[in-house]
């Protein structure tokens, strides 16, 4: 069976736990397909979801799916059209105004990527509500996690949230996201080296837990995905399914975990320094693209710790001062408040 399919039916035996048992994830329903025009509303019928349905999208990708969505999913049920300003960010306040917008819908559909899916699987989770997400860019691996990136006082955290019950992936429609985006996803999945790397170093050192679910998950389709990754910015659908199914499954790992473990660690950490303190003249960049960058600088990190003497493990030198007068503003605090709780 299908890696996908296995895993959501519940068949996926768990290499972990001596075959004892089978891999769990909240996602009952992942469609990956050249295309899903016609199929909208069968497949999100198909999960008996309580209406009213508030299909939330932004201009962009009204534009793309949102309009289309809403009106197939208007044969299941009252549709609650949730149209975001351009460019919308997943902060708190954007989070209280989706809430009030689909408070009397009974599930979220997001249409949209990154920004947009964490926003719907936070509210919805927030309200106890179902969600559902029809992907409009291969952008980032977060689609089937049950965390959300969200911003509060200017620190982005990862956040308790829901994962989408149903995750649908038109491949034409992924095919054709800004380029930047595509590499963007493959930016995202290239570091399960570095933090599987990281993660079982820390298994080594201090005992902590470390599976090898997550990166069975992903092994098969990462050896065609990364021999040929041009193929992705040509248009080439089974190249663009590769990145599909390895973002759904990097996100399923995480989620088996219980948490980020296995798809982020020193080389997002990095990523998130540079999103807490860039310079404002830098244009902004997606987190994929940044996560391509820092899997370099992390990948020669780690080669400079295999090549020298064992590392030795020491509390770090940083105070709680020292790190509120380095950002000097309320990401300080929020900082700081991370590291005392750290050491
Ligand atoms: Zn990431």
């Amino acid at each position: 069976m299908d890696v996908i399919a296995s895993v959501v039916n519940g068949a996926y035996i768990d290499p972990d736990n001596d075959g004892k048992v089978t891999l769990s994830v909240p996602t009952r329903s992942v469609v990956i397909a050249d295309s899903l025009l016609g199929m909208e509303a069968e497949i999100v019928a198909a999960l008996d979801l309580e209406p009213p349905f508030a299909v939330v999208s932004d201009p962009d990708t009204h534009a793309v799916m949102g309009e289309r969505i809403e009106l197939a999913i208007s044969s299941l049920g009252q549709v609650i059209k949730v149209l975001l300003g351009k460019n919308p960010h997943a902060d708190m306040q954007t989070v209280e105004a989706v809430m009030t917008e689909t408070r009397n819908a009974g599930t979220l559909i997001a249409v949209g990527s990154g920004t947009i899916n964490d926003l719907c699987k936070f509210a919805a989770a927030r309200q106890g509500k179902d969600c559902v997400v029809f992907a409009t860019a291969p952008s980032m691996n977060g689609y089937t996690s049950v965390n959300a990136a969200i911003t509060e006082h200017g620190h982005k955290k990862s956040l308790p949230a829901l994962a989408p019950c149903g995750v649908f992936m038109d491949l034409e429609v992924l095919a054709a996201a800004p380029k930047r985006m595509i590499q963007s996803g493959l930016g995202d999945s290239i570091c399960r080296a570095t933090a599987q790397v990281d993660w079982l170093l820390s298994h080594l050192l201090f005992d902590s837990e470390y599976r090898e679910a997550p990166f069975q998950l992903l092994a098969e389709d990462e050896k065609i995905l990364l021999a040929e990754p041009e193929a992705l910015v040509s248009g080439d659908l089974d190249a663009m399914g590769r990145l599909a199914r390895t973002l759904v499954l990097s996100g399923m790992g995480m989620s088996v975990c219980g948490g980020s473990y296995p798809a982020s660690q020193g080389e997002h950490l990095i990523s998130h320094y540079i999103d807490m303190m860039h310079p404002t003249d830098w244009e902004e960049a997606f987190h994929g693209e940044q996560i391509a960058v820092t899997t370099c600088v992390m990948a020669r990190l780690q080669q400079q710790v295999l090549l020298g003497p064992p590392p030795r493990v020491s509390s770090t030198k940083a105070t709680k001062q020292s790190i509120l007068s380095h950002f000097s503003n309320e990401t300080g605090v929020a900082a700081g408040t991370n590291l005392t709780r750290n050491v």
